[in-house]
């Protein structure tokens, strides 16, 4: 008899068992025929056949006997009797064993036994019922016949131990066999459900999201549909929700709009609220959250730019290259902050827009003339009445972008009142190290500035703050010679004034002489804005003319100006004709560029007293008083004429203010002059601080002044010696026609004037 070892199988008697017959010659029944006798012993756990010993195996097995073997190898074995093994020899080649028969109890009735296999099958058919495989399975159920054959058709799925499996061979009465394979099998059908049951709830769940998201999308779908059909209904929420989504922003920023937006679903329309939670929303949802790359420079274009829209200005130009230069190295988009200074219509806000230009990026102008608290920078908190954000971040909303060039204008002209210092919020907005989390007071949450290229202007640096302009590098626009004027004039304005009224080259003429006269006779200032604007005016002018078809073609001479710009021409100061004693030319500087001054001093019958008019100021009268003493002190013998005489002091003209140290070596020789009867030549103009001990000190504004000299026919200027350096800021043409004195000691002047 051939011993065949099990595993992991219920084998019982009374069952037809099916092999491949490769498996049944692996488990070593090779040379088996039709009709041979097999017995089948169980393992107790799973392991190959040269490892196997006795003790390896249940000691009760089944008889079979080999029935069929079929041409596709399939063997069939239908069991007996169970035996009970009494020794067991276990070699390599074989396994030998004696056995015994071991008889089963039948405790009862063959009607019950039927009875509760029919139930078992039953239940098993209603089971497959609720599966797609039920179909194919139910023939399988069907055939059965037996509760041994059920058990052991499915016993691969059953989840029995080792032993459970064993116990169900082992039981020695029918009832226990009963019951064990019973216990196994609905508690099979019973896992089955369970899971079976688990798994569609969780199907379910599932379903219900998909289907949910689904849902939504179809929703969003449809709704955006319509949202384009009629763009006038599309609700303030719904806009701002598209909008919050859309926008990038950062999650604190998300977090304040999307509570805005909540308090302004729950606020009806109508109500009060409503309007501000609107604009707040608009305001955050208008800036741009996202990060913008920086395009690469390219620096012979940047040149091109700059040199296409201004005319001269070279020193501003090649600063200006410098810094995108560094710009491109450090792959930075913001770097140091530029001040340019400079008198107004000296191109500085035109420059800084030709700076985004150049780098290809948006352009923002923001005013700070006549911000005076804090809030004007960093905006009111939105529990005020009328809040409103500040001027840097409503700049930002303006421009869109995150990293615009943004010029700051006039930073001069900030004014600090009780409610908060406006320079030291600027001076937060300008730290690179700070402005990443900019926080403007309205908005309520942080934003970045930090890619934004801060450019400021002023006319002074007088009125900045220290803290504020040591964060800057300043940049002098020292404003335009009359021949620089005329070029832009030529290249720059005209075309523009033309172009922007539609008036053709081939209408209007302007003539040279024409241009130099407007420059000369009809503007007072360094810049060119009065020029810009007169330009304009008498563009204006010729348009009306050719439009009413007065002329066809118009030629503009300096003869017909009075008519063309509707105004007289100014009249400038100009250089004396005749030299007076105690009437010196001085040179001052005004916003509007340099001016020339008469110093008057005048001797009357009197006392001793000293009167000072023309509206000046504390310093140019303590000037005054310095002036006094000195040449007192250098002419001993003119000291009892200010003893018997009174000392008049003039500057016209009259009703301009005037002020500042630097007329202090005009009134000083001005007086030497009365003292010493000796008139000074009114070719000479001087400008110049002088100290009690007669040393002449720096000034501001040389360009300008020697400028003014020139225009007004002065020929020899004496100037401080300490601002020669600044002579490199004169142009050329000024320098050409001006004799330039640099001197340390008031005598200096003196001895050569008198
Ligand atoms: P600022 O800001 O210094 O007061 P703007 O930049 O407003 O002056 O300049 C005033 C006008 O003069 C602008 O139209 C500008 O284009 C023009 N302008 C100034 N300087 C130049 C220049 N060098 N070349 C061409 N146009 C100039």
């Amino acid at each position: 008899m051939i011993t065949i070892p099990i595993y992991d199988m219920i084998i019982l008697p009374d069952v037809t068992y099916y092999f491949k017959k490769d498996v049944l010659k692996d488990l070593g029944a090779q040379g088996a025929e039709k009709g041979d006798q097999l017995l089948f012993l169980m393992l107790k756990e799973d392991k190959s056949r040269k490892d196997m010993t006795m003790s390896d195996f249940y000691p009760i097995g089944v008889i079979g006997e080999l029935e069929t073997i079929d041409g596709d190898g399939n063997v069939s074995v239908k069991t007996g009797e169970r035996v009970e093994v009494s020794d067991l020899q276990v070699t390599e080649e074989a396994i030998e064993a004696s056995v015994s028969v071991r008889k089963v109890e039948e405790d009862i009735e063959s009607e019950e036994i039927q009875e509760r296999f029919e139930k078992m099958r039953s239940t098993l058919l209603h089971f497959i019922q609720g599966f797609q495989w039920g179909i194919w399975a139910r023939s399988y159920v069907l055939h059965w016949k037996s509760m041994n054959e059920v058990v052991s058709a499915l016993s691969g799925y059953l989840t029995l131990s080792d032993d459970e499996k064993y116990a169900i061979l082992a039981s020695d009465t029918v009832s226990e066999r009963m019951e064990r394979i019973e216990k196994a099998i609905y508690e099979f059908i019973e896992m089955a459900r369970v899971s079976e049951e688990a798994e569609t709830a969780q199907q379910e769940k599932h379903e219900k999201v998909y289907r949910e998201e689904a849902i939504k999308k179809q929703i969003d779908f449809l709704q955006r549909q319509l949202d384009e059909m009629h763009p006038e209904n599309v609700s303030d929420i719904r806009k701002f929700e598209q909008k919050l989504q859309d926008s990038g922003m950062n999650q604190d920023a998300r977090k304040e709009a999307d509570k805005v937006l909540n308090r302004m679903k729950q606020e009806g329309k109508d109500s009060h609220e409503y309007g501000l939670l609107y604009d707040y929303l608009d305001f955050v949802t208008s800036l741009s959250w996202k990060k913008m790359d920086a395009e690469d420079v390219d620096l012979k274009e940047s040149e091109e730019i700059l040199d296409r829209e201004h005319y001269g200005l070279k020193k501003v130009k090649q600063r200006i290259v410098q810094q995108m230069a560094v710009m491109a190295l450090k792959q930075s988009q913001s770097g140091s902050i530029l001040l340019f200074v400079g008198a107004p219509g000296t191109g500085k806000t035109s420059i800084g827009q030709s700076i985004a230009e150049a780098l290809h990026r948006k352009y923002v102008r923001v005013s700070l003339g006549g911000v005076r608290d804090e809030a004007g920078i960093r905006g009111h908190r939105r529990t005020y009445v009328g809040a409103m954000p500040g001027r840097i971040m409503e700049g930002m909303k303006r421009c869109g972008t995150s990293n615009p060039v943004m010029v700051l204008d006039e930073v001069d002209k900030l004014s600090r009142d009780y409610s908060g210092d406006p320079a030291s919020a600027l001076l937060e907005v300008l730290d690179p190290e700070q402005n990443n989390n900019f926080t403007d007071h309205y908005m309520n949450v942080p934003y970045d500035l930090s890619d934004v290229l801060f450019v400021c202007t002023a006319n002074t640096t007088d009125t900045i703050p220290e803290p504020l302009l040591n964060r800057m590098e300043v940049i002098q626009f020292p404003g335009y010679t009359a021949v620089e004027k005329f070029q832009i004039a030529r290249k720059h304005l005209l075309p523009k004034a033309m172009k922007g009224m539609g008036i053709k080259a081939q209408n209007l003429k302007v003539t040279d002489q024409a241009v130099q006269a407007i420059i000369s006779d009809y503007t007072r200032e360094s810049g060119v804005r009065g020029l810009k604007k007169r330009l304009d005016g008498l563009c204006r002018y010729a348009a009306v003319k050719l439009v009413k078809g007065e002329q066809k073609s118009i030629t503009v001479s300096p003869k017909r100006l009075p008519e063309f710009l509707d105004r007289k021409p100014i009249r400038h100061e100009e250089a004396l004709e005749e030299k007076k004693q105690g009437i010196v030319t001085g040179l001052a500087w005004t916003a509007a560029g340099g001016e020339i001054l008469f110093v008057e001093t005048l001797f009357t019958k009197g006392e001793g007293k000293v009167k000072v008019t023309g509206q000046l100021g504390d310093v140019m009268k303590e000037s005054a008083q310095i002036a006094v003493s000195l040449v007192k002190s250098r002419y001993p013998e003119a000291a009892e004429a200010f003893k018997t005489n009174d000392l008049h002091i003039h500057v016209p003209s009259g009703a301009v203010p005037k002020d500042g140290p630097s007329a202090g070596i005009t009134l000083t020789t001005a007086l030497a002059s009365l003292v010493t009867k000796k008139p000074v030549s009114p070719e000479y103009a001087m400008t110049g601080e002088v100290s009690l001990r007669g040393t002449v000190m720096p000034i501001g504004g040389l360009p300008e002044k020697l400028m003014a000299a020139q225009r007004a026919g002065i020929s020899k200027v004496f100037i401080p010696e300490d601002n020669v350096d600044d002579l490199d800021d004169v142009a050329e043409e000024v320098k050409e026609k001006l004799e330039i004195i640099p001197v340390k000691k008031v005598e200096e002047v003196l001895e050569r004037v008198l």
